[in-house]
């Protein structure tokens, strides 16, 4: 699923494109991912002019020039892609916007589309509207992670003893992480995944914050991680895949000590972590075969992949 740095990285390569242009034609090719449900979708997009596009969480907000906004969630699959108007329009694609520059002349370019294709529709397109109405775009999700205090994130984290990996892939406590990067937000910070949240003292809080900004920048600058669907707006695939130190790795060694990479399942999560870096404060032995009955250590085996839940 994209995170905040694909998210980001999709973002980026929108806003030098599409900004100031017109959407001059809406082809809402499935119903289903539209949010609210028959909210005239086509009708509020046609013939306004994109002012902004941003990211909130995993969230891609349009601004619109008449004050409205929306915002396009990738969930598990989706892509968001700027193509040629002519060119072949690939099977799951739900909303394609021609957007146009309009000359000075009332001619129109011949437009650029902005197609929007998710094979397991877990994605979406919300209205949010104005927030001259009260509407805004911040429901039911947490503060950004870029931005975060320490302060703040220990005041969320005191809220729940669920293990720490549950938590930061909690988007109500804190928005944008996801299973890459909670795991290797993890080993940066060198806590156990399964560490209570609320445990945390302000110590390994500052390490956490610290490690998460970091990771999520890094992986910024690497445009993101594609291992299945993720590209980013020109089609691109990101390259931070290739500096996971420990996402998707187990039994291969650790970089930092060499001690094989463990997989457990947390919540219906695969996680991955160094039994010999991130140690569980308070077990007798920190193998993974003394974690809590709630873990489920699976290394090497393969895991079924967890039911996904829709996004929002
Ligand atoms: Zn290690």
């Amino acid at each position: 699923m994209p995170e905040l740095p694909e998210v980001q990285t999709v973002v980026n390569t929108l806003a030098g494109r599409i900004l100031g242009r017109r959407i001059a034609t809406v082809r809402l090719l499935c119903d289903d991912i539209v949010d609210p449900p028959g909210c005239d979708l086509v009708g509020r997009l046609q013939n306004r002019i994109i002012r902004a596009v941003t990211r909130r969480g995993k969230r891609i907000v349009f601004s619109l020039h008449d004050g409205n906004r929306f915002y396009i969630h990738l969930g598990m699959s989706g892509r968001l892609t700027l193509e040629p108007a002519d060119s072949p329009i690939l099977k799951h694609t739900h909303l394609i916007l021609k957007l146009v520059t309009d000359a000075t002349h009332g001619q129109s370019d011949d437009g650029l589309h902005l197609r929007f294709r998710d094979p397991r529709r877990f994605g979406g397109v919300w209205w949010i509207g104005s927030e001259a109405d009260g509407n805004g775009c911040d429901d039911r999700i947490g503060p950004e992670p870029l931005t975060l205090h320490p302060a703040q994130l220990a005041k969320r984290l005191a809220r729940t003893r669920r293990a720490i990996k549950s938590a930061l892939l909690d988007q109500t406590l804190i928005a944008g992480l996801g299973n890459i990067y909670a795991d290797e937000s993890l080993f940066a910070a060198r806590l156990h995944p399964l560490t209570p949240a609320s445990s945390l003292d302000d110590q390994q809080i500052a390490r956490l914050n610290r490690a998460i900004k970091t990771t999520l920048r890094r992986a910024i600058r690497h445009r993101g991680s594609s291992l299945r669907d993720y590209v980013d707006a020109d089609g691109l695939a990101g390259g931070f895949q290739n500096l996971h130190r420990v996402y998707d790795r187990a039994g291969q060694p650790c970089p930092a000590c060499r001690t094989p990479i463990a997989r457990i399942v947390i919540s219906g999560r695969s996680t991955c972590f160094c039994p010999k870096c991130q140690t569980l404060q308070g077990a007798r032995d920190t193998k993974t075969k003394s974690l809590p009955g709630h873990a489920r250590h699976i290394w090497p085996d393969r895991d079924q992949c967890p039911k996904p839940t829709p996004a929002r």
